[in-house]
Formats: structure tokens, C-alpha cells, sequence
């Protein structure tokens, strides 16, 4: 298990003090402006060599995206932008950040922003977090009294303004170029890539759209090293990670632990286990809704990184794990995230905006059993064709629940199919 001495988030509980002086004394805000006398590249250079991956669900190497933003400052100013839009269902460990322990947040928006040239940052968050947006503006407020943000920011030389943008509470302006859309004022419609943000993001500027997690994890490795941060997790699945527990388990739980802990240990070390033993387990999506699940027999050996899931057609996504025992009718919980994807479309390409439709309603009638057998081929093939063919990754998202259901479900899916048929209710979901 992770030693509390090395886990980046002191307060995720919210049990200390969370003001800038309990911060301070946890270690914000600690050396921040030698950090800075660093300089730009040697700060990129070793987030590159600490092996960080992306923590919003892609899992994109965050050090090489700082890279890509122009190395000059030209006629456009360059700018942050933290998507805290955490809108995947399943996903509750951004939320704990900008709540309890807010600085290392701040701190991590200052340092990579200098780190890309930016003197400006806008943190993007999810209509639904009052609570934290609340705190969040308090911490900065605090900061811009203490000298830590504006003119001349820590000390550091660099001028630096954070602005908090509270979102409305669409789940799609949490896709990048959707949430540069929402924070210009527009409809979140995700934009056609290329070009990409790094070249024209926010008010047609050099651009760089990160996780909250990715960002605050910064400041620590920039004073810890890379190097101890390389030393959790397996090669190219490095560091520590915040996982969000929930569903069928003792005591649903975030916390941080090393990447690449076995699923087994993370329930049973922090979570209680699931509800009624391991043998209980029926599924677990690992990554947030939009990753295939896995069934009990792949949970045995898990390993919660990014290429173990990758390899098993699933994803570390936002670590945002859904457990599911045996009582769980998974036809249903997948229906219910083909709702969902469906509701959440923003219309704008064909395959998503009726294939989700499309989708939910085979789902509405896979649940009940109404339905031919050939049709969970056909849908299958539906959600190929929505998979890859849309602008943005919802498409995906939404398609890849219910592949993971077929790959793995198929027997429960016709069992329904056949106890519809012939009249046996006991195997059909309680509607
Ligand atoms: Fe909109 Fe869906 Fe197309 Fe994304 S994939 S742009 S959500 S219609």
C-alpha cells in the first residue's frame, strides 16, 4: 500500500486544514519560485521524464503536451486552461482536490502555465460543483492576497492571473475544444481537430487543456523529483493515482494509491471488499462509464494502469472504478449509460446523434428481452460504426459500454431473449 508520506494529496479528506497556511504546512507553495528559476524547459524536461500521463482519461503523456505549445510568445498570448468539468459518471476525485486540498491545484495552474509561457489560466468547472467552486475561489482569493498569483506571482518574476469559469452542467464541455467553445461564450459543440488547441485554443490562442489531477500532481514532482515519481507503477504507467471506488464494495472510497495496484488489493485495502466477497463479483468498469467493463474472471488479475486495461480492450479512462456483484442486472447498468451517452450527444455528427438513439433503444429492449437474437449482432455492428466516426471521442464512449457488454455478456443477453420467449421471468430484470 502507498505510504501516506508519499502521497501528493495530504488533505483529499478534507481533515485538515485546507486554508494557504495548512497548505503551507503540508508543503504548498514551497520553493515555488526556484522551481520557476528552473526555467521553462528544464520544468517540461523533467514532467517528460517523470513519465506523468494524462489523469483526465486519455492518458496522454503531459510533459510532451506541454512541449507541443510555441516556444516563443508571438503576436498571441498563450494560455491554461484546467478542464474540472469531471462529468464522466463514475468520476469523483477532481471534486476532492478543489475542495480540501485547492493549493496544490493553484500552485500546479502557476507553474505550468509559466512552464507553456502563459501569464493567464482559466480553470473550466462543472455546473454541478458550487461546493467546491466555492472553496476554490477562496484559495485563490487567498493567494492573490498573499502575493501568490498576479504581478510578479510567488515571487517568481512571473505574472500570472488565475480565473475560476463555472460551466452549466453539460457533460460534452468536458471534451477539450468543446470547453474552449463553453469558456468563449459559445454552445459546447466540440471543433473539428486539426487544428489542434496548442496551435489555435482559447480566442484563437496557443492553447493547452489539462486534467485537474495532471496539474496539481506537478508541483510535487517538480520538488520530489522525477525520478520518485517514476518509482510507483510499472514502466510507462508511472506514479500515483487517484482512484474513485464505488458500487458493490464495502465502503466506497477516493484515494490515492500507486498506479498499477491490483484491482483485488485497492478493494479489499481501502474499500472493504466487495459487498459479499470476492466470489460476489459480478463486473467492475474500471476507468468511468465510457470503458468496457471487465468480467470476474479478467478482475482476478487485474492491474490498474493504463496499458494492462489497454491490453485487455478496456481503459484506465479517469480511474473511476464501478463495481458491480452479483445481484447487478448488467444488461440494465449498461442500458443505463446508453441513456445517458445518448442524452449527453451534442447533435452535431450523424453517427453519434442518431446512433445513440439508435443504441439506447436495442438497450431498452435487450433489457426486457424483447428482442431477436440477430439484433446483438446488429448492434454490435451499429456501434462499429458510430466507434471512430464521429469529431469527438462520445462516439466512442458511447459505443464502447455496450461492445464490452457484448463481449462479455453475450450468454445473459440471449438467456433474457429466450426466457422472454418462452416465458420464464425469473431470468428477465425486474423492470
Ligand atoms: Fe457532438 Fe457526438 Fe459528434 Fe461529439 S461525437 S461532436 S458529442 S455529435
Amino acid at each position: 500500500m502507498l505510504a501516506d508520506s508519499d502521497r501528493i494529496f495530504q488533505n483529499l479528506y478534507g481533515m485538515r486544514d485546507r486554508s494557504l497556511a495548512g497548505a503551507r504546512a503540508r508543503g504548498c507553495w514551497d520553493g515555488t519560485a526556484e522551481i520557476i528559476a528552473r526555467g521553462q524547459d528544464a520544468i517540461v524536461e523533467e514532467v517528460k521524464a517523470s513519465g506523468l500521463r494524462g489523469r483526465g482519461g486519455a492518458g496522454f503523456p503531459t510533459g510532451l503536451k506541454w512541449s507541443f505549445m510555441p516556444k516563443e510568445v508571438k503576436d498571441r498570448p498563450h494560455y491554461l486552461v484546467v478542464n474540472a468539468d469531471e462529468s464522466e459518471p463514475g468520476t469523483c476525485k477532481d471534486r476532492e482536490i478543489m475542495r480540501h486540498d485547492p493549493h496544490t491545484l493553484i500552485e500546479g495552474c502557476l507553474i505550468a502555465s509559466f512552464a507553456m509561457r502563459a501569464n493567464a489560466c482559466y480553470i473550466y468547472l462543472r455546473g454541478e460543483y458550487v461546493r467546491e467552486k466555492e472553496a476554490l475561489q477562496v484559495a485563490i482569493d487567498e493567494c492573490y492576497d498573499a502575493g501568490l498569483l498576479g504581478k510578479n506571482a510567488a515571487d517568481s518574476g512571473w505574472d500570472f492571473d488565475l480565473y475560476l469559469h463555472h460551466g452549466a452542467g453539460a457533460y460534452i464541455c468536458g471534451e477539450e475544444t468543446a470547453l474552449i467553445e463553453s469558456l468563449e461564450g459559445k454552445k459546447g459543440m466540440p471543433r473539428l481537430k486539426p487544428p489542434f488547441p496548442a496551435g489555435v485554443g482559447l480566442y484563437g490562442c496557443p492553447s493547452t487543456v489539462n486534467n485537474v489531477e495532471s496539474i496539481a500532481v506537478a508541483p510535487t514532482i517538480l520538488r520530489r523529483g522525477a525520478e520518485w515519481f517514476k518509482g510507483f507503477g510499472r514502466d510507462n504507467n508511472a506514479g500515483t493515482k487517484i482512484f474513485a471506488i464505488s458500487g458493490h464494495v464495502e465502503r466506497p472510497c477516493v484515494v490515492e494509491e500507486a498506479m498499477s495496484i491490483t484491482l483485488r488489493e485497492l478493494l479489499d485495502a481501502h474499500c472493504g471488499g466487495v459487498r459479499g466477497g470476492w466470489d460476489n463479483l459480478k463486473a467492475v468498469i474500471p476507468g468511468g462509464s465510457s470503458v468496457p467493463l471487465l468480467p470476474k474472471d479478467l478482475c482476478d488479475d487485474a492491474i490498474m494502469d493504463f496499458d494492462w486495461l489497454r491490453d485487455q480492450k478496456s481503459g484506465l479512462g479517469t480511474a473511476a472504478v464501478i463495481v458491480m456483484d452479483q445481484s447487478t442486472d448488467v444488461i440494465k447498468a449498461i442500458w443505463r449509460l446508453s441513456k445517458f451517452y445518448k442524452h449527453e450527444s451534442c447533435g452535431q455528427c450523424t453517427p453519434c446523434r442518431e446512433g445513440t438513439g439508435w443504441m439506447m433503444r436495442v438497450m431498452d429492449r435487450l433489457v426486457t428481452g424483447d428482442a431477436e437474437p440477430e439484433e446483438i449482432d446488429m448492434l454490435l455492428d451499429v456501434t462499429k460504426q458510430v466507434e471512430g466516426h464521429t469529431i469527438c471521442a462520445l462516439g466512442d464512449a458511447a459505443a464502447w459500454p455496450i461492445q464490452g457488454l457484448i463481449r462479455h455478456f453475450r450468454n445473459e443477453i440471449e438467456d433474457r431473449i429466450k426466457a422472454k420467449r418462452t416465458g420464464k421471468v425469473s431470468a428477465i430484470a425486474a423492470e
